[in-house]
């Protein structure tokens, strides 16, 4: 057993009224299924999710995992102790890697304890300051943050700062959408934007080989490899373009073939969705960006579906802005790999 434990929250489920415990629950079990290929216990307390009882060896995988999982704010990795300020103090003395400002904060669920929350922080900070000269207090804007949990049950967990992770709503809870995929920098930042919000995201891809290559199609299996690790799995489903891009090129004119490209995508795109229950379409376009991004073409694209919404997650958003989020979902690196995509052909 471990004397460690992972301290799990979440924010925005905590404005939700009477179906909260629904999302929660929806919450706790992605956070299992997220972690069902390590042997430990996930265990939801009030506001919080404790995972415990795992190997210590295995902490950085784990905490790896539980960063990617919709719907949680940040995490901790605390140290449970018998309840003792000399056991505290000997907590944070070996978190004390940093030079800086720090504050101590405490919450005191066992009121036995003889000090209170204030008197306890003053404590610990007092002895931290004489025996770490590099470090200073700074209660109102700290650099590091100690936290003291003492329960009920005669344990304390201490840790120090949270991480943050990637916040909005556990995925599963905000109905079922498809993604246009596309090989490059925006689509799968838009199918994650879309799993943030709770959508559970399967993917279309649309292939033409033999003018788009092989590597091509692997680069999009693996964007959708890397997006999968945000929702609890992802269905990629690839479609043939080549005798629609051959027909197009051969009957339209010049001028109108990408509009016609795209109003047949998203035609068999809606096919799709209203046959395998999709609530909505996703793609990575945003206003401006390119000429068939302008909200004229949008218009004219949009104008072929009927029954469902198309949510465009990045519409407002510069390229600036949508790289980043690609750069920290890990995603980039592949979307910037030289292979032609079908619109390029
Ligand atoms: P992306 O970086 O996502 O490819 P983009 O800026 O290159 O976007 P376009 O190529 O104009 O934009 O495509 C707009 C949107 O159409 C994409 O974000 C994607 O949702 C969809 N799309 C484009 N090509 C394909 C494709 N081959 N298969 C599936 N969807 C596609
Ligand atoms: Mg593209």
């Amino acid at each position: 057993m471990s004397n460690k434990i992972i301290i799990v929250r979440y924010c925005e489920i905590h404005l939700k009224g009477k179906n909260r415990g629904y999302f929660e629950k929806v919450l706790e079990e992605n956070i299992k299924n997220a972690l069902k290929d390590y042997s430990l216990q996930v265990r939801r307390i009030q506001a919080r999710v404790l995972i415990e009882n795992f190997n210590e060896n295995e902490v950085e995988e784990i905490c790896s995992r539980v960063e990617k999982v919709c719907g949680i704010h940040s995490y901790s990795v605390a140290e449970i102790t018998e309840t003792s300020l000399d056991n505290i103090f000997a907590i944070c003395e070996r978190l004390c890697d940093f030079k800086g400002t720090f504050k101590v904060e405490t919450n005191r669920a066992d009121k036995r304890f003889p000090l209170n929350s204030m008197e306890i922080s003053r404590e610990i900070g007092g002895r931290l300051l004489s025996k770490f000269s590099q470090l200073k207090v700074d209660v109102v804007n700290p650099e590091h943050v100690f936290k003291i949990d003492i329960r009920e049950n005669g344990q304390t967990f201490v840790y120090l700062n949270e991480k943050k992770c990637v916040g909005g709503m556990p995925v599963g809870t905000a109905g079922k959408g498809l993604l246009l995929l596309s090989g490059g920098i925006d689509s799968p930042v838009a199918g994650f934007m879309m799993m943030k919000r709770g959508m559970t995201v399967d993917a279309l891809h649309f292939h033409s080989y033999p003018y788009t290559s092989e590597n091509a199609k692997e680069k999009v299996l693996e964007l959708a490899k890397i997006i999968s690790n945000y929702s609890n799995k992802l269905r990629l489903n690839i479609v043939s373009f080549t005798k629609i891009q051959e027909a197009i090129h051969k009957y339209c004119p010049e001028e109108y073939m990408i509009t016609i490209m795209r109003r047949i995508m998203m035609r068999i795109a809606e096919k799709l969705c209203l046959k395998e229950g999709y609530q909505a379409i996703i793609t990575g376009e945003s206003l401006g960006q390119v000429a068939s991004q302008t909200i004229e073409s949008i218009t004219v694209t949009n104008d072929v579906i009927k029954n469902l919404p198309v949510l465009r997650p990045l519409i407002g958003m510069d390229k600036a802005e949508i790289t980043n989020i690609a750069e920290n979902i890990n995603t980039f690196k592949t979307s910037i790999l030289p292979y032609e995509d079908c619109c390029t052909v």
